[in-house]
């Protein structure tokens, strides 16, 4: 049957195209977290400052209402070697630093023991506050940081990212296999302007639960040795 166009209906075309129904009840989801329009210019530490206020601007954002403080980072920004964790913990939160905590001490540890330090790497993780109760920051929270840490990894420019844990390796590399199948491989990736050795490694929490798998990280701490060796850096 066809339906008499009347005056009614070619009103409520135009009301429609006026109020750009195709976008507003358009069934694909609107990605709200792609900032791919994080332009931030400068120099490498006004581009870091830059970067931390536009993430304490972030808006209704679970983390950030219960935590104390942002996280940032720590270490030398000039540093060539960039570590990535998960996210803050009670210790970080509390004192606005990251791996300050237990996981933190191991951490150091496990750079000593291929002599680095945090004066030699810098140091953050995939979302800058503390997820409440530790627990593991969503899908959506990780989504959500991307962008940010993308743009931190393209101003750091690190010639070898380490990932610790599994949130950093599924925010950058995916989650298609376990982490036990990705650790111990490099990687070479692009983020943004930034190219670089990638390897993923058990994070220092999961070594403190698991300290059986300390042998394996040990494998990856001396890849990350014999890298540093071979870039000369
Ligand atoms: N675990 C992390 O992943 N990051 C921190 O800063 C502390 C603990």
């Amino acid at each position: 049957m066809i339906k008499k166009v009347n005056n009614k209906t070619i009103k409520l075309i135009k009301f429609y195209n006026f109020i750009n129904y195709n976008l507003i009840y358009n069934n694909e989801a609107i990605n709200r977290y792609k900032r791919d329009d994080l332009e931030i210019t400068g120099g490498k530490l006004e581009k870091l400052q830059k970067l931390k206020k536009s993430i304490s601007f972030i808006k209704n954002c679970m983390l950030k209402k219960n935590a104390t403080n942002i996280v940032f980072a720590d270490g030398n920004p000039e540093a060539k070697i960039m570590i990535v964790g998960e996210g803050p913990g009670s210790n970080e939160d509390k004192e606005g630093v990251p791996f300050v905590g237990r996981a933190g001490a191991l951490l150091d540890k496990m750079l000593d023991s291929i002599s680095l330090d945090r004066k030699t790497v810098y140091i953050t993780n995939v979302v800058n506050y503390r997820p409440p109760e530790n627990r593991r920051p969503t899908e959506d929270e990780i989504k959500r940081y991307l962008p940010y840490l993308k743009k931190h990894i393209e101003i750091i420019n690190p010639k070898i990212l380490v990932l610790c844990g599994s949130t950093a390796m599924t925010a950058l590399v995916g989650n298609e296999k376990v982490i036990s199948k990705m650790r111990g491989k490099w990687i070479e990736k692009n983020i943004g302007a930034c190219k670089a050795s990638l390897i993923v490694t058990f994070h220092p929490a999961f070594l403190i639960r698991q300290p059986a798998q300390k042998k394996m990280a040990w494998i990856d701490l001396k890849m990350i040795r014999d890298k540093k060796k071979k870039l000369n850096i």
